[in-house]
């Protein structure tokens, strides 16, 4: 068995948290390659280090003095440093970064070496090799990650080796320089590095015990997800669940690795296990709701609409010119509603209305605003009658007027438009409903 752990930020935030990181490491002779974060917050007021290091590049690019800035990220690394009582010195390393950044390196550059430090500090504590992933992840010319070409090197790098750190969070491009993936990328690496050596398992340790059946800020203290697939944590994620990048299981599930999130302050929870397809049944009929507000819709009528041939498309095409994506389009006879979101439309929505008139010519047109959308999914719910039913009643039952109807032919998932005062009120009474009184 061979694992790839990696640890985000607030489990490297201090030299308490390194601690720990270490004794889940020693703790199972599998976990043989180790991704790491750059430190992040150790209280809530606290900042990321990636957070100054951009705000400390921001000043060398207008020309200003960033020594105390570069100082007060050298101190973050020296305190854990010498909380872990390691013989390591980063001096040379922050003369070289401070050169970089008067040289104008770029923020990619800058914003790597929160991951590229904590890298060098977390192989010296484990007395592991340490892997630059400027050598191994590559990026092509036009931005894009090369998965292909990064899968093979890293592979060939890591042959052999039993243990290694490898950085987290950004590559480089053919010709060295440093690019890095979008901000919470490191859950990236870490999956690369398990596709790479075909590692059993993709542990992902965090600061919470895996993914909840539903947002905690909206249901107090909501049962946890034991067994989740990857394409029902995608449904949940676009709608706003985030514990894991949404990029992270691509490179795995090109190779059927599980991921298991797991809470570096609580490493005896088992956490959630992220698989491609599973037996097992969720605990509820559903595996998780959640949600987003700011949607509009506009509503679009046509008499004997349903026998125009292309007339979806015309509608589509006004969107489409204005570069605005679009989330759902439920349809009647003569009406068809698209959803999209408010803050992206609000600006171009004159342009779409007047290219709509133009193209398609409908008989009404109608924009409305503040809607919510919420995805009840789950993999339990194909061929199960009644559940639309629960979820309907429930929502009558609370007085929750829904305003869309969405259910994919998956069956994975149901989505609900509601108005978005009534966004907090739905999601506890579906809630309720599968789960509560489950319990
Ligand atoms: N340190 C980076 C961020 O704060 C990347 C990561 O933690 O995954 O976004």
């Amino acid at each position: 068995m061979s694992k790839v752990v990696k640890f985000g930020g607030s489990s490297l935030a201090d030299a308490k948290q390194f601690q720990k990181v270490g004794d889940i490491i020693r703790a199972d002779e599998e976990r043989h390659f180790v991704v790491v974060s750059a430190p992040g917050k150790r209280s809530g007021s606290d900042t990321k280090v990636t957070d100054m290091l951009y705000s400390t590049y921001a000043l060398a690019e207008e020309g200003k003095d960033f020594g105390k800035e570069l100082a007060a990220i050298e101190a973050r690394y020296n305190e854990i440093i010498k909380g872990l009582k390691l013989k390591l010195s980063l001096k040379e390393e922050f003369e070289k970064i401070e050169k970089n950044f008067k040289a104008k390196a770029g923020s990619d550059y800058a914003a790597s070496r929160g991951e590229y430090l904590n890298g060098i500090v977390m192989s010296a504590y484990l007395g592991f090799e340490f892997i630059d992933p400027a050598e191994v992840v590559l990026f092509d010319d036009d931005g894009t990650f090369d998965a292909e070409i990064t899968n093979r090197r890293v592979a060939k790098r890591l042959a052999g080796m039993k243990n290694a750190v490898i950085s987290g969070f950004y590559g480089a491009y053919e010709n060295g320089k440093i690019k890095t993936f979008s901000r919470g990328g490191s859950d990236i690496t870490g999956s690369i590095v398990a596709r790479a050596i075909h590692a059993d398992v993709y542990e992902n340790w965090t600061d919470v015990s895996g993914f909840l059946v539903a947002d905690p800020r909206i249901i107090d203290r909501p049962q946890p997800i034991e067994t989740i697939t990857y394409t029902e944590l995608r449904e949940l994620a676009y709608m706003g669940a985030s514990v894991l990048h949404e990029d992270a299981i691509f490179p795995v599930r090109k190779e059927g690795i599980p991921i298991n999130i797991r809470n570096t302050n609580r490493p005896d929870d088992s956490g959630t296990w992220i698989v491609e397809s599973t037996a097992k049944k969720s605990s509820y009929t559903i595996t998780g709701i959640a949600g987003k507000k700011g949607f509009c819709c506009v509503n679009i009528l046509k008499d004997m609409m349903n026998s125009e041939v292309g007339f979806v498309r015309k509608v589509l095409q006004a969107f489409e010119d204005q570069d605005i994506s679009i989330e759902h389009v439920p349809s009647g006879i003569d009406t068809m509603t698209v959803f999209v979101a408010q803050d992206e439309f609000i600006d171009k929505e004159q342009a779409v209305v007047s290219e709509i008139h133009r193209l398609a010519k409908p008989d009404l047109l109608e924009i409305e605003s503040d809607l919510a959308l919420i995805a009840v999914v789950g993999r339990g719910m194909k061929r199960q009658r009644g559940t639309a039913a629960r979820i309907f009643s429930a929502l009558a039952h609370v007085n929750v007027n829904c305003r869309m109807i969405d259910q994919g032919s998956s069956e994975l998932n149901i989505i609900i438009g509601v108005e978005n005062r009534d966004f907090e009120k739905a999601i506890k009474a579906i809630y309720d409903i599968f789960v509560v009184t489950q319990l």
